[in-house]
């Protein structure tokens, strides 16, 4: 596990999306999604080295939302550690699997994502849900900030006592494969079911934004120097998306 700030350790082997482990002041670890199935051997040798191995040492599984290459180890880590898997309750029946997914490989998006789609319809994310959250303060410090759109209940979330936000795919901080590059940018639409209504919340959310050290993006590098600002450059392009 490369630590990247004090508090906060990326499980880097993961190839496509980003998988935070949070450690807080308590010693309470969260894992804040979970990367794709292909990428499990490395989550896993990522988790030892940080020394998470036994049961109960990892205290949830926090979802940003249900895309496979962010749940797709939730079951199995769920499993293995014997934590919560935690997302929020509109994206909670897909992932039960009460409920089928829209599909995602409709013609809109560039070819290579629309071959990703075609991966997501065929093999969606499954795990048992333990407790869902819905708006604003939770437990543990974090604050749930619904960006629904991305999917229907994508979230970002914003952990207070260390100003860190997990954006997932709603604010994305690099694009695979150039994911090392530093380079903010709003949901992507080829992936979101309603990228209008995603930057809507994003928006309001950016307009009032708290104070922010650390921004941990489902995709691309972190983000430890002048995070505020550079959250805050999106505004324009925020407001641009959701007039035009
Ligand atoms: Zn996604």
């Amino acid at each position: 596990m490369k630590k990247v700030a004090p508090h906060l350790g990326l499980a880097a082997g993961v190839k496509i999306a980003n998988s935070w482990l949070l450690t807080d002041s308590q010693g309470r670890r969260f894992l804040i999604d979970t990367g794709y199935f292909t990428d499990r051997p490395a989550l896993l040798a990522h988790l030892w080295i940080a020394g998470v191995r036994a049961k109960h040492e990892l205290t949830a599984v926090l979802l940003t939302h249900r895309h496979s290459d962010h749940a797709a180890n939730a079951a199995w880590l769920r499993g293995k550690f014997d934590c919560p898997v935690v997302c929020h309750e509109a994206d909670a029946p897909f992932l039960r699997g009460a409920k089928a997914p829209p599909r995602m490989a409709v013609g809109r998006a560039p070819v290579y994502q629309e071959w990703l789609n075609l991966f997501e319809d065929a093999y969606p994310a499954r795990s048992a849900v333990d407790e869902t959250y819905s708006e604003g303060a939770w437990k543990w410090g974090f604050n749930v900030v619904p960006t629904p759109g991305h999917t229907e209940g994508s979230v970002m979330l914003f952990h207070e006592p260390t100003r860190t936000l997990f954006s997932g795919d709603n604010i994305l901080a690099g694009l695979p494969p150039l994911r090392f590059i530093e380079h903010l940018s709003l949901a992507a639409p080829g992936f979101s079911q309603d990228t209008e209504l995603c930057n809507r919340h994003v928006h309001k959310f950016l307009s009032d934004l708290p104070q922010t050290d650390c921004l941990c993006s489902g995709h691309g590098p972190i983000v430890l120097e002048g995070t505020s600002r550079k959250l805050k450059l999106l505004l324009p392009k925020c407001a641009h998306a959701i007039s035009s």
